[in-house]
């Protein structure tokens, strides 16, 4: 049956990455509008391999343009249920990544896609080929689905139409756990979907802890893992606690175990520097580690700017991702936001100093209210320095972390400029302990150290020959 599509459909091609001078057209994405919907339906409802396409198709599009794109899917089957919508629109992910030449990132509203030159050239000219595509792995692979239809838009003002009830449907998804926490249930879940680029990443799915690709809740893991055991969603019993605050279980620590292959032992659902809940790459968000204000930063995805640590969301997700446990760093979704676990061990909501305002427009309802002003925007605060001030200013929580230093005498002696330079960090914030590991690639943006301050960006280095001398 794959042959009669003009591109070859196999899980090799889930790593593909089409640069900007090969892509053919960009698909949605942070310049354009799109989404991708998975909805249950009933059975009459849905006509099986149906497509419809409503705006101009590939052939019709300017080679090297971005265009708007939406992909609705209806599914229908004895075993289908609305808890399933999530997970099966997770794997249209994966299916568009199956095909040679088509690169799909992200998810829900947030999906970026572009089909390279060279599928193109080779026949790919229509959606219709990537819809069924989809709709004939979706069959295969899901076997709960009986029926499946299409509905492809590459019309912006039908996007504009839909993409409203499409956020209320996520919404209403995320909504569900709100009345249900950790400790009301025995299993959590898990999900390998990523495993293909993150080999050791552990993703755990719990009632106060949606998965990093903000795709997944506990319900969409359970629903899962019940029409599907053998799936890449499955259950993990949750074992015994071993620490609420952080988020400890002994079932969770066995499956990080097995799951990176040995690699990590333990993993704490709710901390951020004590053995934090692996990154594989898809999170919607990254927290920062700042050292110099003892604070976590947080930028999203659609933050085209520059964190007051210097580095943009691109940079942060390059280190962070891979399936890595990294001390200092934390991939999240955004719903993760709104648990009331949220990295608790080390301080939640207090410990936040900084986030783009976009982002914390979203979940600016979900905060403490005592904390909403508090917490600095790029409007606030682009560099350490101006963060640093506007913490003081709104006597910000994380103050109660900072040490006063005794002001040395020299300082009066010291130039105007050291001098005011000095007093403003009287109050300087006392930095934790980290571990040996902790990320020896970031910058320390502390303004005023002296010195010489080298930032490695996208760099490859190699080293033929290394001596190591004894110091006299
Ligand atoms: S981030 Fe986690 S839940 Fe989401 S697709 Fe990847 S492995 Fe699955």
């Amino acid at each position: 049956m794959a042959d009669e599509f003009p591109f070859e459909i196999s899980p090799m091609f889930e790593g593909e990455r089409i640069r900007k001078e090969g892509m053919h057209v960009e698909l949605a994405g942070p310049k354009s509008k799109g989404f991708e919907l998975v909805r249950a339906a009933d059975m009459n409802d849905v006509e099986d391999g149906r497509f419809t396409l409503i705006g101009p198709d590939l052939q019709d599009m300017e080679e090297g343009s971005r265009y708007p794109f939406a992909m609705i899917y209806k599914i229908a089957g004895e075993l289908v249920e609305t808890d399933l919508e999530s997970i099966v629109e997770r794997r249209n992910h994966e299916f568009q990544n199956y095909i040679q030449g088509m690169m799909h990132l992200n998810q829900r509203d947030d999906v970026w896609i572009r089909v390279g030159k060279e599928a193109v050239s080779k026949g790919l000219n229509s959606f219709e080929h990537i819809a069924k595509a989809v709709m004939m792995l979706f069959k295969n692979e899901l076997p709960f689905i009986e029926k499946v239809e299409a509905i492809y838009i590459t019309d912006m003002d039908e996007i504009e139409k839909e993409i409203e009830n499409t956020r209320e449907v996520y919404k209403a998804r995320d909504e569900r756990t709100r009345g249900l926490h950790d400790e009301d249930v025995d299993t959590f879940y898990g999900c390998t979907l990523c495993a293909s680029f993150a080999p050791t990443n552990v993703c755990v799915v719990t009632p106060d802890r949606i998965s990093l690709c903000g795709a997944i809740n506990w319900f969409d893991g359970r629903a899962a893992a019940k029409v599907d055991p053998e799936g890449p969603q499955f259950a993990i019993p949750k074992g015994e606690l071993l620490d609420a605050e952080s988020g400890e279980y002994s079932g969770v620590n066995e499956f990080a175990k097995k799951l990176s292959s040995g690699e990590y032992d333990r993993i704490k659902l709710h901390s951020f520097m004590e053995y934090p809940h692996t990154s594989c790459g898809c999170f919607e968000v990254v927290g920062f580690y700042i050292p110099e204000v003892d604070g976590i930063g947080w930028v999203d995805r659609d933050f085209a700017g520059t964190a007051p640590n210097g580095l943009q969301f691109s940079t942060m997700a390059g280190q962070t991702g891979g399936g890595k446990q990294v001390v200092g760093f934390l991939g999240v979704g955004v719903n993760y936001f709104r648990s009331p676990k949220f990295i608790q061990a080390d301080g939640g909501w207090n410990r936040v100093v900084w986030m783009p305002k976009m982002l914390k427009d979203k979940v600016f309802q979900d905060m403490p209210e005592d904390i909403r002003e508090k917490i600095a925007t790029e409007d606030d605060a682009k560099d350490i320095d101006s963060l640093r001030n506007f913490l003081k200013e709104k006597n910000h929580p994380i103050l109660e972390r900072w040490v006063e230093e005794e002001v040395e005498e020299e300082v009066e002696e010291a130039p105007a400029k050291t001098q005011a330079a000095s007093q403003a960090g009287s109050a300087t914030p006392q930095m934790m302990q980290m571990p040996a590991n902790f990320m020896p690639s970031m910058p320390m943006m502390g303004s005023g150290s002296g010195g010489v301050r080298i930032i490695l960006k996208n760099a490859k280095v190699t080293v033929d020959k290394i001596t190591i001398l004894k110091e006299e």
